[in-house]
């Protein structure tokens, strides 16, 4: 493989002669990472932070995701790792902290053991940088007295990796130390752990070094002699390959960028390959005509290359490829399926109408919380208020019932989003109104997610939508409605949301605030850095406040809309404001995204809120005080009843939320929903990983809640 050297200082590419000289720099570091990435993996260095000098941290989170990048610079701590893998690093470089310990040097063990521990080892790669046989540290300033080859050993089984820079020669281009190669190459031979890889970068200036090194069995990593045009990379690419191996002519795979669907096999010599680079699209060699075929030519039917990759023992290649029309000579998509897409096995339930189509069949809906016909038992599943609307409320949903219910609604909710945008400080054309927050949220999820097979642009390839595990179940079912590829990320052991793991490479993010069914509150301090990432990568953040009302003041990002014109806020009248029966929810944010809403629901049906749910919506937003008193009602029965099961050695995680998520001491989950159940009390059970032991008991009046304490609390659980 040959990697693309990206160091940058002062927020710009350079490149240095012997680490200090500037020889050259560069502004587009962007466009050279999506370049690059056509070639092998990209070397992402932060000379500043090396250095000590400050950092580019907000370029290198910006670059991460563009490309298959290894990253360093100034990695001093374990965190400091971590934090470049949650950018999108595929591995992290270690240099002077690798060698230094309990005040001199040697190979850190201890700390190499946690970084290992953290990330995996096979993303550590240890920079081994030898001034004449001898380690040298500090932006090759300090002499370690470590030789190279012995230190080699010893560190080899603790990385996935060692590159190692000639520093007499790099930025010099007078050539490789390839005897040091040599001898490296035998030094990080693991006999039980997997194979240590080995790079060489440090004055490679020709052709001949890099097939030299990659016979010897090592990868190349180029820059100079790159960015002085002395080494072209389509060159290096090729030269890189195991030719011999394959008797000059070498298979390649042809994969599908948008949905990774494998289109056709076929094979390459040196010329299929360079010629592959310069035109952009996939070029095989014909064994049946034994000529350059350069696919499409005739048919149109062309593979746009996205990246070429060589496999482990360089004698494969994948061609990563988008295609224009269908790929083979028998008119079907593929050369191994007739269809476009990858085929998912039916996941069709036995029940399934045989009418249904495919994507109707697969879904697995979600389980709104039952409606009990039974009027006696206490509710406390869905997360309603128990107390009513304002009378105010009501008379203005009667009155909206009258003959005008002949006309359709105003289509745009004029006068409640004005009131709406009114009552958070923001413009009507800051607010988008729907049928419930569901419905708002299915929009969004259409609106901003990219559909698996819709993706367009190498920024959305395969890039998951990320939300927390525990959350609202109602995501993944959008996320299948609209084939949106979506990947959870834990909670932490105790619950609460760990916002750097939403700091990496992503469709887009969702999580609500506080979450659902955990009534936990991410602080705005970890919103607003989620926020500024997504902001960063140019995706789009969903805040689900469904809950916010009931949690301290100030946690809402709403205040964040005009400075994020990657932010929508979520919000609904089900809850506080005692409407779950009008449905009515909301969306706050950039007018770009409130129009993105509105494209999707003039889609799909253009009057989702009703005459009456649009006149008695109206007339809840002017009662901010009822609901207050209201709000404050239900906190403090929260508060209450928090306390009192805890007393009994329940588990009670802190709410903020209209509900609370509780754990008896020893009975499972499903034992205790059903205790409540036939004791009338209707309460809500995920039988999920993780939760299958809690329950999400909805805050109701004060005399549900003494009905509900006085079961739960009974000594003997009944
Ligand atoms: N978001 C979350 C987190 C919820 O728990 C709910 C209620 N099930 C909603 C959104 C939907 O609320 P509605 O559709 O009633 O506005």
């Amino acid at each position: 493989m040959v990697v693309a050297s990206i160091d940058i200082q002062g927020g710009k590419v350079v490149q240095l002669k012997q680490g200090a000289d500037l020889v050259l720099q560069r502004d587009n570091v962007q466009a050279l990472a999506c370049e690059f990435d056509k070639y092998g993996e990209i070397a992402v260095i932060d000379l500043d932070a090396a250095m000590g000098k400050g950092d580019n941290a907000a370029l290198i989170r910006a670059v991460l995701p563009l490309g298959e990048c290894r990253a360093g610079g100034g990695v001093r701590t374990v965190d400091d790792a971590a934090r470049l893998v949650e950018w999108g690093a595929k591995k992290v470089i270690i240099g002077s902290t690798a060698f230094r310990a309990g005040g001199g040097f040697c190979v850190n063990h201890a700390f190499l053991e946690k970084v290992a521990r953290r990330i995996g080892r096979e993303r550590v790669v240890v920079a081994v940088d030898a001034r004449e046989g001898e380690i040298v540290v500090d932006g090759w300033k300090t002499r370690t007295g470590l030789p190279l080859i012995e230190t080699a050993h010893i560190v080899a089984p603790l990385a996935g990796e060692l590159l190692f820079t000639s520093v007499e020669n790099e930025g010099m281009m007078r050539g490789t130390d390839m005897d040091a190669v040599r001898l490296l190459k035998e030094a990080v031979k693991q006999e039980k752990d997997p194979a240590t890889l080995l790079t060489v970068a440090g004055g490679v200036s020709a052709i001949e070094e890099i097939r030299a090194i990659a016979e010897a069995g090592a990868d190349v990593q180029l820059g100079m002699a790159l960015y002085t045009g002395k080494i072209a990379l389509g060159e290096a690419f090729v030269e890189s390959l195991n030719w011999k191996k394959c008797g000059g002519m070498i298979p390649v795979i042809i994969q599908e960028a948008k949905d990774g669907q494998v289109l056709m096999t076929g094979y390459a010599d040196r010329e299929a390959v360079r010629e592959t680079f310069v035109r952009g699209n996939v070029c095989l060699h014909s064994r049946t005509r034994d000529a350059l075929w350069m696919k499409g030519a005739n048919s149109g039917q062309t593979l746009r290359l996205r990246r070429l990759r060589a496999d482990c023992d360089r004698d494969a290649l994948l061609a990563v490829a988008e295609a224009s029309a269908g790929v083979c000579h028998t008119g079907a998509w593929s050369c191994f399926a007739t269809e476009k897409g990858l085929r998912k096995e039916s996941r069709r339930t036995p029940s399934a109408s045989p009418y249904l189509n495919a994507r109707a069949a697969s879904l697995t809906p979600y389980v709104p919380g039952e409606q009990p016909r039974d009027k006696a038992c206490i509710k406390l599943n869905t997360n309603e208020n128990p107390y009513p609307p304002p009378p105010s409320v009501i008379e203005a949903a009667r009155k909206a019932a009258s003959e005008t219910l002949r006309l359709y609604p105003d289509p745009a909710c004029t006068e409640l989003r004005g009131a709406v945008a009114a009552r958070y400080g923001l413009q009507p054309e800051n607010v988008f109104a729907g049928n419930g927050s569901d419905e708002v949220l299915a929009f969004a999820f259409a609106a901003f997610f990219e559909s698996k097979t819709k993706s367009e642009s190498p920024a959305h390839e395969e890039q998951p939508v990320l939300f927390p595990d525990v959350s609202y179940s109602f995501y993944p079912v959008y996320a299948a409605l609209w084939d949106v590829s979506c990947e959870t990320v834990p909670l932490r052991d105790d619950f609460t949301l760990d916002a750097a793991g939403y700091l990496r490479q992503n469709g887009g993010v969702i999580f609500p605030n506080p979450n659902a069914p955990t009534g936990l509150a991410l602080g705005k301090t970890d919103v607003t850095r989620i926020i500024e990432y997504q902001h960063c990568i140019g995706k789009v953040v969903i805040v689900d406040e469904a809950y916010i009302d009931f949690a301290a003041p100030g946690l809402s990002a709403v205040d964040l809309v005009e400075t994020y014109p990657n932010l929508l806020i979520v919000r609904t009248l089900s809850k506080s404001a005692a409407l779950a029966g009008l449905r009515v929810g909301f969306a706050l944010g950039n007018e770009a995204l409130i129009d993105g809403l509105c494209r999707v629901r003039d889609s799909f049906n253009s009057y989702p809120v009703d005459r009456i749910a649009q006149a008695a919506a109206l007339a809840a937003i002017g009662e901010a005080a009822y609901y207050d008193t209201l709000v404050r009602r239900i906190i403090q029965t929260r508060e209450r009843v928090s306390a009192e099961l805890a007393q009994s050695g329940w588990t009670v995680l802190p709410s903020s939320a209209n509900f609370i998520f509780i754990k008896h001491k020893t009975l499972p989950g499903t034992t205790v929903f059903q205790r409540l159940r036939e004791n009338g009390i209707l309460v809500r059970h995920f039988d999920r990983p993780r939760i299958a032991d809690y329950l999400r008991v909805t805050i109701g009046s004060d005399e549900e809640t003494d009905r509900f304490l006085a079961i739960a609390r009974a000594a003997k659980f009944p």
